[in-house]
């Protein structure tokens, strides 16, 4: 039985105010802010394997992986080495490099829908150039989003017709955004039946990892790509998070659903910056300098970046990779099911490969008006209850936690007795 303790972190505290006074909220993106757990952010110094560390010296085993990047744990060296040759050589040339077509050819090699991909710097940008794209192939302006799916920050994606995420978007973006519950292809239909005719795309995460880790139900993927087919609006995939982590090819190996056009970062990069979509040439020579589509930057495909991503897409490769990630995660809920059972109040424990949620709701979460009922006052104590015991998981009941392969099956077993200890206490 894990014992109770209770880590020092009175420099993180410290520094949480002064960065507060530089920096809106002491963070660069919301999500990290402990805005819904309480109490102030940890301030991280180092992160090796399956281990961060915050600047008190406290270390930590690691859930969160960086959000997503950490597949195969934090530094691993083969990458960092690629990485620390590149930069060497030259950061950035504004030019192609070789490194660039050897990730291309990779990325291509991992996920075979892709005939042709650009580069680009983080998720948010390859999402927004995707569909910029899909509206500058098909003529048309709508694009259909899901509830509680999560791509990023740009425009067209923050809002829709009858939500805003953010202030600042004008509603005239907005009404070229149409929404639909997820997990739910008689809505899909009845919209695209109205309005087919309009939409140049449906973007989907094909698993939902901003709303507890939601899967796609059986038969979910394949009736909404009938639906993009049928209506002639592309089906645009965004494996950000999926990608590489749920198989080399990402959703779409694992459900065997072909989008027309995917987008990729996160875990692509081996830890450096990165976004990145593609599909059939056919479409993707709709950009300039082919086409009349404009999408650019200045640090797109540079090469410290190509060769993090190099370097982990052959690791990905070697033998046993997915298997060591469905068996540390599928280790994790063996673990947690019978002291789950035994408690007071309901805990869905929802997980693809090596995604997972602990949820405290009262049913499965197949959608946004699911996810609506999670408890997260509950998931504070608990979030703070493994902090305080030396694990990080993501400061939000909602956001996918994500095992990586440096997760060792001690590790996982110590996971699974603090988290007993937790729960039972709660
Ligand atoms: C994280 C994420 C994004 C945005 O990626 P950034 O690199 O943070 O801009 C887009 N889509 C999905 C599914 C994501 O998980």
């Amino acid at each position: 039985m894990a014992e109770v303790t209770s880590l020092a972190t009175g420099r993180s505290a410290a520094l949480s105010d002064q960065i507060a006074a530089v920096i809106p909220g002491g963070v660069d993106s919301p999500f990290r802010s402990f805005q819904e757990v309480g109490g102030y952010t940890l301030f991280l110094s180092k992160a090796e394997g399956a281990y961060v560390f915050d600047v008190d010296g406290n270390r930590y085993i690691d859930f969160l992986g960086a959000w997503g990047p950490a597949i195969l744990g934090h530094c691993p060296k083969p990458v960092v080495a690629a990485c620390q040759q590149a930069i060497a050589s030259g950061p950035v040339f504004g030019a192609p490099c070789t490194l660039e077509l050897n990730m291309a050819q990779a990325l291509i090699a991992a996920y075979p829908v892709v005939e042709k991909v650009r580069f680009v710097n983080s998720g948010t940008e390859a999402v927004m150039s995707a569909v910029r794209l899909a509206r500058g192939y098909t003529g048309r302006d709508l694009i259909v989003i899901f509830e509680g799916c999560y791509h990023g920050h740009s425009d067209s994606v923050l809002a829709s017709r009858d939500h805003s995420a953010s202030a600042g978007v004008p509603q005239s973006v907005a009404d070229n955004t149409v929404r639909v519950p997820y997990n739910d292809s008689p809505a899909l239909a009845k919209l695209l039946a109205e309005l087919g005719q309009q939409i140049a795309a449906v973007l989907i995460e094909p698993v939902a990892g901003s709303m507890g880790v939601v899967p796609p139900e059986a038969g979910y993927l394949e009736q909404v790509r009938g639906l993009c087919t049928k209506h002639e609006c592309l089906l645009i995939m965004d494996e950000v998070l999926t990608g590489l982590r749920l198989a080399r090819g990402g959703a779409y190996e694992l459900y065997g659903v072909q989008p027309d056009l995917a987008c990729f970062g996160k875990a692509l990069g081996g830890g450096m910056p990165i976004g990145a979509y593609g599909g059939p040439a056919e479409i993707m020579n709709a950009l300039q300098p082919v086409g009349q589509v404009y999408q650019a930057g200045t640090f797109s495909g540079n090469p410290v970046t190509m060769a993090g991503g190099i370097e982990t897409l052959k690791l990905l490769s070697e033998e046993g990779v997915y298997e060591h990630l469905e068996a540390r995660a599928a280790q994790l809920f063996d673990g947690l099911r019978p002291v789950i059972a035994e408690l007071s109040f309901p805990v869905q424990l929802q997980r693809v490969g090596s995604m997972f949620a602990i949820l405290f709701a009262p049913h499965p979460v197949r959608n946004y008006q699911d996810s609506l009922q999670i408890d997260n006052q509950r998931y504070a104590k608990f979030f703070h209850g493994l902090l305080s015991r030396g694990i990080y998981m993501p400061p939000s009941a909602v956001d996918a936690a994500c095992v990586s392969r440096a997760h060792s099956r001690e590790d996982v077993d110590t996971m699974i007795d603090v988290c007993s200890a937790v729960l039972r206490a709660l």
